[in-house]
């Protein structure tokens, strides 16, 4: 591990694929050797490049679209054998590694108590979603046992991106993939995505049903803490009272900085929603390591505030 002199570090949006459930994505994904060689590690490779980053812990989830493009009776036990394997792995390396959960979320109440089994059993930190579940958002009132089993266990849920609905691919984006298959995924698709995934989380209703749920966007936000006033404003419009859009976005929401090492958008995040509610993430091993932690030491921040961003508050928010 790393000298001791700088802030503990925790990282949390950090991937792996497990091999049966990889199986199920079809070829197009991940045919970069070097990327696949590392989703597919849970051990040296993965321990050393975290070494020469410096982080100290990977809070480690699946990568998109993870099981949530699956039916539920194939996704039920595959997400119960991948969150086992992944438990294998932490238990393997406790000092280094966590675990967000995989959940079959085709089966809204078998996906709430697989969440319970893999924090209540094995520890886990709480769960990650990719994006909507064969095509419905995960605001959609079926999802809602998840929600209160969340609040139960008092862990968050992390909405991951993955690629945009076919109807909106074709109609926004395909006239560009051909030169720019990009702007489908990290450049632009995947943010306008799990915005709109955050954004219908809120207007759903599901905060004030649970006020104790927590969620987890990746990316800075993917765009709404610079967004947030904007949405706040137009939603009050000739409504009967303004809009309570912007607090519940920043009572409800933490932010971490997975892949979005932006110096201008990480000071909007902390004047939008505060500096507690920032969580250090590299998003590997689609982003390599070392260009995140040098970031962070680089930042005009304070040495208490850059501490709260690297682990302080993950560490309260998931219990470390
Ligand atoms: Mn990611």
């Amino acid at each position: 591990m790393a000298a001791k002199n700088r802030p503990f570090v925790i990282a949390l949006e950090e991937h792996y694929w497990d091999a049966d459930v990889a199986k199920t994505f079809g070829s197009g994904e991940a045919r970069d050797p070097a990327l696949r060689q590392r989703l597919d590690d849970l051990g040296a490779l993965r321990i050393g490049e975290m070494d020469e980053a410096g982080i100290d812990v990977q809070v480690i989830s699946h990568g998109a679209p993870s099981t949530q493009r699956l039916d539920a009776a194939t996704a039920v036990p595959l997400a119960k054998r991948a969150n086992d394997r992944l438990h294998e792995a932490v238990r393997a390396h406790p000092e280094r590694f966590a675990g967000f959960a995989a959940l079959p979320t085709a089966d809204p109440k078998a996906a709430a108590d697989e969440l319970e089994r893999a924090v209540a059993k094995l520890g886990f930190k709480g769960a990650m979603v990719h994006g909507p579940t064969n095509g419905v958002f995960f605001d959609d009132k079926r999802f809602w046992p998840i929600f209160e089993r969340a609040q139960a266990l008092d862990v968050p849920l992390y909405i991951h991106p993955s690629s945009p609905v076919q109807a909106v691919t074709d109609a926004y984006y395909k006239d560009y993939l051909k030169d720019f298959p990009q702007l489908l995924t990290a450049a632009w698709g995947y943010t306008v995505e799990t915005a709109t995934h955050g954004i219908r989380m809120i207007l759903s209703g599901a905060f004030d049903r649970y006020p104790g749920l927590k969620m987890i966007l990746g990316h800075l936000g993917e765009s709404l803490p610079f967004s947030a006033w904007r949405i706040n404003m137009a939603l009050s419009r000739g409504a009967d009272k303004p809009s309570a859009f912007r607090d519940t976005f920043c009572e409800h929401f933490w932010i971490t900085t997975s892949g979005n090492f932006s110096t201008p958008a990480l000071m909007c995040c902390i004047m939008e929603m505060g500096v507690d509610r920032i969580l250090f993430s590299v998003d590997y091993p689609f982003v390599p390591n070392p260009p995140g932690t040098k970031w962070m030491a680089d930042l005009p921040l304070s040495l208490e505030d850059r501490t709260k961003i690297l682990s302080g508050n993950t560490k309260r928010l998931l219990r470390m």
